[in-house]
């Protein structure tokens, strides 16, 4: 019997990492936000099953080329160093950098500049702007902290261990809404995000692009852009 309900669709283990609202996140002990509502649309209208799996952002990548995951949706940007090893959908979501204070603090974007300590997500975009633009070149003197999640940034900044975090702007707008921080500058690093999978998996990029298409033009995706944002 399990064998013949197969039959009808395979199913895809799709990782995500669910710390960066409102894109992927969990409550009450259920995955949501806009990536797994459009992945979960993208396998209704395509017919296939999926089973979420949350990890680190930085080992979803990994875990794809390895095989334990089909697919990652989350907020992953399109980098030319990630396409060499993982395939990338036509991209669903375009995204700039936030810089992030406490919102008590006199800091501005100067905050990124000397002896201030900037906190980041291990892998992300953001660790790697930080790291090419302010750390390398010895602008930032301060301390680089990453941290697994955005979360535990998020805490150690309201907590006072930390003067900034750089992080994707709606996911930045989506804990300024929430918690006692604000954004104080947007670096213009216009991004894609899309959705990966296995190189060798080719059928499965066709399947979910076709996905994307049909709905951009039935207009479910602008729908999903109204509830989550
Ligand atoms: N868009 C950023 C990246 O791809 C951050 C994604 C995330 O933290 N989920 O690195």
């Amino acid at each position: 019997l399990v064998s013949a309900i197969s039959l009808f669709g395979a199913k895809y283990v799709v990782g995500t990492s669910a710390d960066f609202p409102p894109f992927e996140y969990v409550q009450n002990g259920e995955f949501m936000g806009f990536d797994i509502d459009l992945i979960k649309a993208i396998a209704a209208e395509m017919g296939f099953e999926i089973e979420i799996r949350d990890m680190s952002f930085d080992s979803l990548i990994a875990a794809l080329v390895s095989g334990n995951l089909d697919i990652v949706i989350s907020g992953m940007t399109i980098t030319a160093e990630r396409a060499e090893v993982v395939s990338f959908s036509k991209p669903y979501w375009t995204a700039d950098q936030s810089v992030v204070v406490r919102e008590d603090s006199d800091l501005t974007v100067t905050v990124l500049f000397g002896k201030h300590s900037i906190g980041v997500q291990t892998g992300t975009t953001g660790d790697i702007w930080v790291e090419d633009n302010l750390v390398t070149t010895k602008i930032l003197t301060g301390d680089f902290k990453r941290y697994e999640t955005y979360t535990l940034a998020m805490t150690d900044l309201i907590n006072r261990n930390l003067d900034a975090i750089v992080l994707d702007s709606p996911v930045a707008q989506s804990f300024a809404s929430v918690r006692p921080v604000k954004i104080v500058a947007i670096l213009k690093t216009y991004e894609d995000y899309g959705i990966a999978v296995n190189k060798a998996n080719k059928a499965l990029l066709d399947l979910i692009n076709e996905g994307i298409r049909r709905l951009e033009s039935s207009g479910k995706l602008a729908e999903l852009n109204l509830k989550h944002f």
